[in-house]
């Protein structure tokens, strides 16, 4: 599990996952990751290749059961996260120093089941259906008590090459303590009041553009 650990000076809450550091693609030589097939045998992320990760937590799918083939979004937990469900609030002094549990979640946003499939050359509808995925995760990890916080960020990069997103619901808010920060705290940003407002107050239904979800 991970750990937070209390900048003393700053107040802010720093993730140490050390199980992170185990990820492959830590590993992948920079030639292989420029290789980018439409599947790769090893990846986890492409569609026939699902029994690689944990339990999908959600999955638009042309029926079929779950962790199964016919998918167009899918969600599964990150196999080296950077937080967990399990785990206490509880914090712990030591001296100077203070820590708890990695409390939260860290969670895979599939973008296509195709490993070179990439957003920026993606239909619309596939995009629109990427972002409710978003949404729907999103509602579903603000139902847990403990989260304070959920972060939804795009992953871009060469390796390991199959386009995801990331959710990181956490355990502590994006308020600090620091002295320069406005009456003490920090203003929520605003990025994270206009995903709240987004996934929680616009009415949804899927456009007709979206043909795959039907
Ligand atoms: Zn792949």
């Amino acid at each position: 599990m991970s750990q937070l650990r209390q900048d003393p000076t700053t107040k802010e809450w720093v993730i140490i996952a050390t199980e992170r550091s185990q990820r492959p693609h830590n590993f992948v030589r920079p030639d292989a990751a420029l290789e980018k097939p439409p599947y790769k045998e090893e990846c986890p992320f492409c569609q026939g290749n699902e029994f690689l990760t944990p339990h999908e937590s959600l999955a638009y799918r042309h029926g079929g059961p779950a962790d199964s083939a016919g998918w167009w979004v899918r969600v599964v937990p990150n196999r080296f996260p950077a937080l967990s469900s399990d785990g206490s609030l509880r914090r712990e002094e030591m001296g100077f120093f203070r820590m708890m549990d990695g409390v939260g979640a860290h969670e895979v946003v599939v973008e296509s089941p195709i490993h070179n499939e990439i957003l920026p050359l993606m239909n619309e509808g596939q995009v629109e259906e990427i972002l409710l995925a978003y949404r729907e995760r999103y509602l579903a990890l603000r139902e847990d008590h403990r989260i304070k916080l959920i972060i939804i960020f795009k992953n871009h990069g060469q390796a390991p090459g199959h386009r995801w997103s990331t959710a990181i619901p956490r355990s502590w808010g994006p308020w600090s303590s620091h002295p320069e920060s406005e009456g003490g705290w920090t203003r929520l940003p605003a990025t994270t009041m206009t995903m709240e407002a987004a996934f929680t107050a616009t009415p949804f239904r899927r456009s007709s553009s979206s043909a795959r979800g039907s």
